[in-house]
């Protein structure tokens, strides 16, 4: 049985408006394990607080997993050996707040920037000499995690919001290259639907490399709203490779902010829902999950 976890960013409008207590109160409530959180925020909390944190999750029967989009200004394959050094920092700060809160996931766009795209089209050979970069950046930062006992999920996104791991095969042949048992595969059911030729072969050919997994309907809607994805073959295809990882949702539906404007979502799929709605459609998502993996 997975844990089930749900993302921070669900109720919100804005990435700098969290407040943790409340939201993990809430995601206990509704009958979640796991609350993901913002790796860029956690990273920057004192002790005292992140202990605070650790004591009110072991109370709720919550864990942590860290999401993570490296800004521009981290993007630990660029061109700028600044650049890459001021990501490495950054990420070695947010590995070592992990273990003070139990965090043992690292996960997103974590080995370069999130949405930090190319300004023409590449060739191959170009794709191979970014990840060089990107690989060199975390050979630094896989002693980090490893001391910290963290696993360091790299997240296999659509083309339009990364260029170097659009696909299973890929994430999986460059995690492989770090050569560290910490350095494992994200797989996320919205951008596999975009890019897979097949979702569960793409499951199941990552196998033991996969260290997390994102889950939502095609256009991010919690999942089982739609059943617009084939969810029992692919909770088949994960008992089949011995998942033993959580299961996290990250549905968007709000419109205005800067989550929205960030995931691109330029409509309003909660249907006018208020926060007793969103509270009820994050509820049936969990309770579809708990089913789909018990
Ligand atoms: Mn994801």
């Amino acid at each position: 049985m997975s844990a089930i976890g749900m993302h921070y960013g669900f109720w919100s409008h804005n990435w700098d408006e969290i407040q943790y207590v409340p939201l993990m109160e809430k995601v206990a409530r509704l009958g979640f394990d796991v609350c993901e959180v913002a790796s860029a925020e956690f990273c920057k909390y004192s002790d005292e607080t992140l202990g605070e944190l650790k004591r009110r999750a072991d109370d709720l029967g919550l864990t942590f997993t860290y999401s993570i989009g490296l800004e521009k200004e981290y993007d630990l394959a660029s061109d700028d050996p600044a650049v890459r050094d001021n990501g490495v920092r950054h990420v070695t700060e947010i590995l070592k707040s992990m273990p003070k809160v139990g965090a043992t996931i690292l996960n997103g766009v974590s080995y370069a920037g999130w949405q930090a795209m190319p300004d023409h089209g590449i060739t191959l050979e170009e794709k191979r000499r970014k990840e060089e970069l990107a690989l060199d950046s975390m050979r630094r930062l896989m002693p980090v995690a490893e001391d910290c006992g963290v696993y360091y999920c790299c997240e296999v996104v659509n083309r339009f919001e990364q260029y170097l791991l659009n696909t299973a095969r890929e994430g999986a042949a460059f995690v492989k290259q770090l050569e560290s048992p910490n350095a494992k595969v994200l797989l996320d059911t919205f951008h596999m639907n975009i890019e897979e030729d097949d979702l569960l072969q793409a499951i199941l050919e990552t196998g033991d490399l996969l260290g997390h997994f994102h889950v939502g309907e095609r256009n991010r809607k919690p999942p089982g709203s739609t059943n617009s994805l084939p969810w029992k073959e692919m909770a088949g295809a994960l008992r089949q490779i011995g998942y033993q990882g959580a299961v996290v949702m990250e549905p968007f539906v709000l419109m205005g902010g800067s989550i929205p404007y960030d995931i691109k979502v330029w409509r309003d799929l909660s249907g006018g829902a208020l926060e007793a709605e969103l509270d009820r459609m994050a509820g049936d998502a969990c309770a579809f999950l708990k089913k789909l993996f018990a």
